[in-house]
C-alpha cells in the first residue's frame, strides 16, 4: 500500500503568521499536482473543542457536517481544499487527555503509571495516523497528503507533548514521508547610517561655514535572529525544519535567504580526490548518487573537488600553493570519496588520500579503483610492502596486490573488461556494508573494470586487518573491504552509484554520508525499518495553478516547487 505523506507546519517567533493560511496553500497547491489531500489542525489548548469558546478570544466556531465545533482554521481548510472534515480533524489537549483518561478510568493500562510520555504521545501519534486516512474528499481509500498545522508557537508549554510527539512521529514514518514547514517572522528595522554629501554641496557648505558634510540615510535591515533563534528552539526539540517560510513586510534578500538557509541545514563536506576534477560531469553518477544520500540524511551536500596530484610530494616542489590548498581541502572533509579511474596519473595522490582517511579515522568510501589504491595503501603502509602496486601502473612491481585477471579465458586478454551487472555475496556477515545492504546475503551491481585484488595477498591483509566482507560466486574476486575498527572505511570493486536513484539512495553512499554527519550508529540501528527518501510529493507538471493568496510575499507556486525540491535532493528552499 502507498504511504501516506504528512508536512507539517509549525510557527515561530509570534502567532498570527499566517500559519494556517501556508498550510492551506500548501494543500491547495498538491491538489493542483493531482495530489488528495486531508488536513488535521492541533490546537493545544485544553478546551475539548472550540464550542465553549467566545469569539472575541478565538475567532469563529467553525460547524462541520457532523456537528463538531472547531477551530476556524479548519473552514479555511474546507474552503481551500473542498473537502468535508470531521470533528476528529480538529486535535485538541482536551481531546487527547479525555480519551487517555476515558482508558485510564477502563483499565486498559493494566496497572501501568500514566505519563505524558509514552501514553498522551502515543495517543497523539496514534490520533493523527487514524484521521489521517478518513477519506474527506468523496472518494475511496485515504489521501496522498496529510497537512498538519500546529497551533501557537514553538516554545509554548502546552505544545511540548505536540512536538515530542511529531519528534517521535516523523523518525516512525521515515525521513521521505515527513516534511516540516516552520512559518517565522523576519522583521524589517529602520537603522540610521550617515553617508558623505555630494561634494557639490560640500563646497557650498565651506562657502556658508556649515561644518557637516554628511547626510542622515535610513537603511532597511531584515533581522534573521528570531527566526534562528526559533529554528534552533525546534530542533533542540527533535524538529528540523525542510523548508523555512518567512513573513516579511519586504522581499527577503538574497543574502538574508542565503543566511536562513545556512543555518536550518548543516552542510556536510565531502572530499571527492579524483583525477577530473576540473570536469564534475567525468562523476556525474557518483555526485547525483551523493546527493540522494545526502537528502536521505537531511543534509546539504558540500563537494570540495581534490585533484588527486595535488596531493602529490611532486606537487609540493613543482607548485605550492596548489598542494597547500588540496592537503587543506582533503583535511577540512568530513568524509572522503575516491571514485573509479583508469591510467596512473594522480595514483599516488589517491593512496595518500586513503592513508590520510583511514590513519586520521575519517569516513571513507572507495570505489573501483578507489577499493584498489585502498588495498595498495593497506598493503604499504601496515603489510610494510613499499613497492605493492597494480600492474595497471607498475607491471613489474614485486609486490602486486592488484591485478589483471579476465573474467573469461585467457585466450581473450585483449581489451577485455568485466562490465555489467555481477553477483556478490556476502561473506562477513557482521559488517557495517552488510547492514547498509539490509542484511543481504547477495546484491547485484555494476561493473566496469579489468584489474582487481590479487587473491594471493588476500590471506595475508586479512591478517593484518583488511576485512574482505564480499566476493564473487567463485570467492576469487574481492568485491567489498571493510577496516572493522574504522568509524567507515569501504572499498567496493563495483560502481553502486549507477543504480542510485533519488528517493532510494545507494546503500553505501548512504553509510558514508551518515557517518560524515555523525548518524551512522543511528542508521545502522534503525536501518531495517527505516524509510526511504521518496520523491512522490509535487511531481506534477510545475505550469499548473499558481495560486496567490493574501499573504505570501511570493506567488505560491514557490512553495510549491521548494517542496519538490526538497523532495528532488536539493537544498532547503527559503520561501
Ligand atoms: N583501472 C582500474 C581497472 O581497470 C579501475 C577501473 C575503474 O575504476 N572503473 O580495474
Amino acid at each position: 500500500m502507498k504511504k501516506m505523506k504528512y508536512i507539517l507546519v509549525t510557527g515561530g517567533v509570534v502567532s498570527g503568521l499566517g500559519k494556517g493560511v501556508t498550510a492551506s496553500s500548501i494543500g491547495l497547491l498538491l491538489k493542483a499536482c493531482g495530489l488528495r489531500v486531508t488536513s488535521i489542525k492541533i490546537d493545544p489548548y485544553l478546551n475539548s473543542d472550540a464550542g465553549t469558546m467566545s469569539p472575541f478570544e478565538h475567532g469563529e466556531v467553525f460547524v462541520l457536517d457532523d456537528g463538531g465545533e472547531v477551530d476556524l482554521d479548519l473552514g479555511n481548510y474546507e474552503r481551500f481544499l473542498d473537502v468535508k472534515l470531521t470533528r476528529d480533524n480538529n486535535i485538541t489537549t482536551g481531546k487527547i487527555y479525555q480519551y487517555v483518561l476515558d482508558k485510564e478510568r477502563r483499565g486498559d493500562y493494566l496497572g501501568k503509571t500514566v505519563q505524558v510520555v509514552p501514553h498522551i504521545t502515543d495517543a497523539i501519534q496514534e490520533w493523527i495516523e487514524r484521521v489521517a486516512m478518513i477519506p474527506v474528499d468523496g472518494k475511496e481509500g485515504p489521501a496522498d497528503v496529510c497537512v498538519i498545522e500546529l497551533g501557537g508557537t514553538i516554545g509554548d508549554i502546552e505544545s511540548m507533548p505536540f512536538i515530542e510527539a511529531l519528534g517521535q512521529f516523523s523518525y516512525r514514518v521515515g525521513a521521505g514521508n515527513f516534511c516540516l514547514i516552520h512559518v517565522s517572522l523576519v522583521p524589517v528595522l529602520n537603522v540610521v547610517g550617515e553617508q558623505m554629501i555630494d561634494p557639490l554641496f560640500a563646497s557650498w557648505n565651506k562657502l556658508i561655514n556649515w561644518p557637516m558634510n554628511f547626510c542622515h540615510l535610513v537603511y532597511h535591515v531584515q533581522k534573521t535572529k528570531p527566526t534562528q533563534h526559533s529554528v534552533r528552539g525546534l530542533r533542540g526539540l527533535g524538529l528540523t525544519p525542510n523548508i523555512l517560510a518567512c513573513r516579511s513586510t519586504m522581499a527577503l534578500d538574497d543574502n538574508v535567504k542565503e543566511k536562513l538557509s545556512q543555518f536550518c541545514h548543516v552542510p556536510v563536506r565531502i572530499a571527492i580526490v579524483g583525477k577530473y576534477t576540473g570536469l564534475p560531469d567525468s562523476y556525474l553518477s557518483v555526485l547525483k548518487a551523493l546527493l540522494h544520500a545526502s537528502v536521505a540524511c537531511r543534509k546539504k551536500l558540500v563537494v570540495d573537488w581534490v585533484p588527486a596530484s595535488d596531493l602529490e610530494d611532486m606537487t609540493e616542489i613543482e607548485n605550492l600553493d596548489a598542494y597547500k590548498a588540496a592537503w587543506k581541502l582533503l583535511k577540512s572533509a568530513d568524509g572522503v570519496l575516491v571514485p573509479g579511474g583508469f591510467g596512473d596519473r594522480g595514483v599516488q595522490g589517491k593512496i595518500l588520500a586513503a592513508k590520510y582517511a583511514r590513519e586520521n579515522r575519517i569516513p571513507f568510501f572507495g570505489i573501483c579503483l578507489g577499493m584498489q589504491v585502498a588495498v595498495i595503501e593497506f598493503a604499504r603502509s601496515v603489510l610494510g610492502l613499499t613497492d605493492a602496486n597494480s600492474t595497471e601502473f607498475d607491471p613489474s612491481t614485486r609486490n602486486p596486490c592488484v591485478i589483471f585477471m579476465p573474467e573469461g579465458s585467457k585466450t581473450q586478454m585483449g581489451g577485455t573488461m568485466r562490465l555489467g551487472s555481477r553477483r556478490t555475496y556476502f561473506e562477513v556477515m557482521d559488517c557495517k556494508s552488510v547492514k547498509l545492504y539490509g542484511n543481504r546475503r547477495y546484491i547485484d551491481e555494476r561493473h566496469r573494470h579489468r584489474y582487481e585484488v590479487n587473491p594471493d595477498i588476500v590471506g595475508r591483509l586479512e591478517n593484518a586487518g583488511l576485512s574482505f566482507t564480499g566476493k564473487d560466486e567463485s570467492g576469487q574476486r574481492m568485491e567489498v573491504i571493510e577496516v572493522p575498527d574504522h568509524p567507515y572505511y569501504i572499498g567496493v570493486q563495483f560502481h553502486p552509484e549507477f543504480k542510485s536513484r533519488p528517493g532510494k539512495p545507494s546503500a553505501l553512499f548512504l553509510g558514508l554520508v551518515a557517518a560524515a554527519c555523525g548518524q551512522l550508529d543511528a542508521l545502522l540501528q534503525g536501518f531495517e525499518s527505516r524509510e526511504k527518501v521518496n520523491c512522490e510529493i509535487g511531481n506534477g507538471p510545475s505550469n499548473k495553478k499558481v495560486y496567490q493568496n493574501g499573504y505570501a510575499t511570493k506567488p505560491a507556486n514557490i512553495i510549491r516547487d521548494a517542496i519538490y525540491s526538497y523532495c528532488n535532493g536539493l537544498s532547503c528552499t527559503v520561501i
